[in-house]
């Protein structure tokens, strides 16, 4: 079924939601990456600019804005960005990997993030490593962990504020067979987790190449991934709530996709994408006004071509080859010169 809803232009929802991908720069090299992040430029903004980026953000008064897409404890401004926004009462919420985190960080965490999200790719550390493109990355994030853990029962202890603690799972075939393991294993290890996340890999950035097909799920596991919340819910210790995402209601042939349309999603020197999961850039709100930016966000998303290709998803390969075409007819020169490498980075051994 096509959902006419995404893209027709007859209301203008308002930016409900900014993602901002802070940089491109990452310790990682996971296969499945959205951002293509440590393979392109960091773009970064200096302090300054970064500012501004925010003071644009604060002005739209969404519900929330993510850090997210790459390592943003890279940048040296990540801890006063996210008070500001905080302070400003937008929820706040950052993507780590945890390769970078230690107790000052996690004790700044605690003063300027509503919530912290750590991405853990399978219960083995074969597995997440081999997802995530790096020897020694499972031990790192459950480090972080341990370290985020600590800080937040301290605090807890101390009558003291502190981060909502999530654990994201981005499942590819691989890892799909340790689901329950990894809800026992976190839930036990970590009590003060608020909960774990888990959903399949979704066909964008390397993971819409054909290379990675062997790791998307079918329809099939995909039905019983999402069948699977009850018993993973049950492996659960010490209260975590486990959360299983079906990833097909973001899919534009679902009804439930219309929540895309009020995401705004930026790139880290300020350039607002058309659409979060496609290459196409609208301009910078560091030189034009937001409000035409999204506008023509907008207007992009009911484009007739990308209309007719979006229209036309029926499963999980459909929405991985619209990713292929779309980002190959609007991707900057830059993105096109990216994109004709990505078949050597996105192989799964
Ligand atoms: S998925 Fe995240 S952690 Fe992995 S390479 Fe991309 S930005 Fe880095």
């Amino acid at each position: 079924m096509m959902n006419s809803k995404v893209f027709e232009g007859t209301s203008s929802p308002e930016i409900g939601r900014f993602v901002w991908d802070v940089t491109y720069a990452c310790p990682l090299r996971c296969l499945h990456c959205y951002s293509e992040s440590g393979r392109r430029a960091s773009r970064a903004l200096g302090h300054d600019d970064a500012m501004r980026v925010v003071e644009v953000m604060i002005n739209k008064k969404p519900q929330r804005v993510s850090f997210s897409g790459s390592e943003p404890l890279i940048v040296p401004w990540w801890g006063e960005a996210a008070r500001r926004l905080k302070g400003a009462g937008i929820h706040v919420t950052l993507h780590a990997s945890g390769w970078l985190m230690t107790e000052e960080i996690a004790n700044e965490l605690a003063e300027s993030v509503s919530a912290v999200v750590v991405s853990i790719d399978g219960a083995t550390e074969a597995t997440h490593d081999t997802v995530r493109g790096r020897e020694g990355s499972f031990r790192k994030a459950m480090n972080a962990l341990d370290i985020l853990a600590r800080v937040k029962k301290g605090r807890s202890e101390r009558g003291q504020s502190c981060y909502h603690l999530g654990v994201d799972f981005t499942v590819t075939r691989r890892a799909r067979g340790e689901t329950g393991e990894f809800v026992r294993e976190l839930s036990g290890k970590f009590p003060v987790l608020d909960h774990l996340r888990l959903g399949a890999a979704i066909p964008c950035g390397l993971a819409e190449e054909e290379e990675f097909a062997g790791e998307l799920l079918t329809e099939t596991e995909l039905s019983e991934l999402a069948d699977s919340a009850a018993h993973l819910t049950a492996l659960s210790q010490n209260g975590v709530q486990v959360n299983v995402t079906d990833v097909r209601l973001f899919r534009p042939d679902s009804p439930l996709s219309v929540e895309g349309d009020t995401h705004a999603h930026l790139e880290p020197d300020g350039q607002l994408r058309a659409f979060a999961t496609y290459e196409a850039k609208v301009g910078s709100v560091l030189d034009e006004p937001i409000d035409v930016l999204w506008a023509r966000a907008l207007e992009w998303r009911n484009d007739p071509f990308v209309r007719e290709q979006r229209s036309s998803i029926r499963d999980t390969a459909d929405w991985a080859r619209v990713g292929r075409t779309l980002d190959r007819r609007y991707g900057s020169k830059d993105d096109l010169i990216r994109i004709s490498r990505r078949s050597s980075r996105a192989s799964c051994q």
